[in-house]
């Protein structure tokens, strides 16, 4: 049965693009190496028609399918089960730019194109595609649209759900869906594309994409500013929001003990500030001209200084310092990973609520696990966090992680559902969160997810047991 699915296949995509012996990890480990799988193959497509193909073929044998682009997720959703019965549907060779639409402002790209290549492209251009995250370098933006990602730039430009107009989708039956119409506006019945958005391969396979454009900005000021409490975060925030207005595209947040683990596992990346309780790092962009914009960031700054909203700032003075304090906040995930396995929390809150939350959470933690390390950092300007827990220093990483994920789990997440919050903000539901999923969102809300599963994909071969 299987070999006459494989013989399929490779008649479909060819015979070397259907991998079934040798290393496959790649495909079959997650980026954190929580989760590890094994494949009935590792099918390659190399166009939309291949992919409906390799669905329809699939579907034939009730075989399910798990797609995968950069396979950076971090919630386990893109690695198959251990089962050996599902297929790891690879879409990085679907990687064309198949066109470009300077006056409507559009980029058409198909799934596997690494999302930094997009942004190579539009800016080959003049044009900026905004969508900007730490993985940028391996990430796709298929995976990016079916994990609806977040990033650096969502305070101004929204996340991957705002900056797509439409998509190529393939159904669960095999037929493509042509929705790539670059369209701003379309109330022709349901969102079709917004229910694909965010969806994480549970409902069918996005070979291609519609993108938003922007024009590059004149001028982009980047700095650094250490504030004393989270309270004055916000507070930096808000004068940040009522002095740039659109032109604050980055507000990030990092605590202490994230840039501490900057300094031990990278101590080649210089840090501008002394070590502070909290570390904000701000971008503006201006439409206007450098001098504009620094004339706008010096006085934010100053009037923070003067308020005493902040202690201390450094303002980049060039585009590689600008890029060097970047690379500091984003390389707290990889320093973190080099600290050992770890309990990360995607979450999401009111900006107002963040103060309190973390003041509480900190508390009831620290209480329960004295010593226990917490990674705090994030979009603060977005009101999402990423409150990760390291074990206290001298204690086994993955002993930690095995023994007390679940009580970790359940104080943070009470915490953030108290405060009015949700439990995934940018990294989507997968593997780790299902169980989650189904303890903190309402009895509607599910029936009603369950409800578009099953018409989509009545059989459920789509991802399966991810997300529902
Ligand atoms: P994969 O990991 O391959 O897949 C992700 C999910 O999408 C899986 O469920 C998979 O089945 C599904 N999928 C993939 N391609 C398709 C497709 N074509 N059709 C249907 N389903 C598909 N995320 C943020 O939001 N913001 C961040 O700031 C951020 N920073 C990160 C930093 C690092 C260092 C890393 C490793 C990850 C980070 N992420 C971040 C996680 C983020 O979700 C991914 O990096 C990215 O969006 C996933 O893209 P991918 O191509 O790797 O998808
Ligand atoms: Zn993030």
């Amino acid at each position: 049965m299987s070999t006459e699915l494989l013989d399929t296949l490779a008649a479909t995509v060819g015979a070397a693009n259907v991998l079934t012996g040798g290393d496959l990890s790649a495909w079959e480990q997650d980026w954190r190496k929580r989760f590890r799988g094994r494949a009935l193959a590792v099918v390659r497509p190399g166009s939309t028609a291949e992919v409906a193909a390799v669905v329809r073929a699939c579907a034939a044998h009730g075989t399910p399918l798990v797609p995968q682009g950069g396979n950076t997720g971090l919630v386990g959703g893109s690695v198959p089960d251990g089962s050996g019965r599902q297929v790891l549907l690879s879409l990085t060779r679907l990687n064309r730019v198949r066109a470009i639409d300077p006056a409507n402002l559009t980029l058409t790209a198909e799934a596997g194109c690494i999302l930094q290549s997009i942004q190579d492209t539009a800016e080959a251009q003049g044009l900026l595609f905004p969508l900007s995250l730490a993985a940028e370098g391996s990430c796709t933006i298929g995976g990016n649209l079916a994990s609806n990602a977040g990033g650096t730039q969502v305070l101004r430009y929204g996340n991957a759900r705002e900056l797509c107009l439409g998509l190529e989708v393939v159904t669960a039956q095999g037929e493509v869906w042509d929705g790539l119409a670059g369209l701003r506006k379309d109330n022709t019945g349901y969102d079709l594309r917004d229910l694909f958005i965010g969806s994480e391969g549970t409902l069918g396979i996005i070979t291609a994409a519609t993108l938003k454009l922007y024009p590059q900005p004149a001028a982009v000021m980047t700095a650094l500013a250490t504030v004393p409490s989270m309270e004055q975060a916000v507070a930096l925030l808000q004068l940040a929001q009522a002095r740039l207005g659109p032109g604050l595209t980055g507000f990030e947040v990092m605590n202490g003990f994230s840039l501490d683990l900057v300094r031990k596992h990278f101590p080649q990346l210089r840090q501008p500030l002394p070590p502070s309780d909290w570390t904000v790092l701000l971008e503006q962009s201006d439409t206007e001209s450098d001098a504009h914009a620094r004339q706008l960031f010096e006085g934010l700054l100053e009037a923070a200084l003067e308020a005493e909203v902040i202690t201390d700032a450094a303002v980049a003075e060039t585009l590689e310092q600008s890029h060097a304090m970047w690379h500091l906040r984003e390389s707290i995930p990889l320093a973190q990973a080099e600290e050992g396995l770890n309990i990360k929390h995607d979450i999401s809150l009111p900006v107002s609520r963040i103060p309190a939350f973390v003041a509480s959470t900190d508390a009831a933690l620290s209480a329960r696990w004295p010593g226990l390390r917490l990674v705090d950092f994030g979009h603060l300007g977005d009101g999402n966090l990423h409150y990760n827990v390291q074990a206290p220093a001298g204690q086994s990483a993955a002993d930690f992680l095995r023994d007390q994920e679940h009580a970790v789990n359940t104080v943070v997440y009470d915490a953030v559902m108290a405060h009015g919050g949700s439990i995934s903000a940018e990294h989507g539901i997968g593997e780790l969160k299902r169980d989650e999923l189904v303890e903190r969102k309402s009895p509607v809300a599910m029936g009603l997810m369950r409800a578009i599963k099953g018409a989509l994909d009545p059989k459920g071969l789509m991802n399966p047991g991810r997300m529902l």
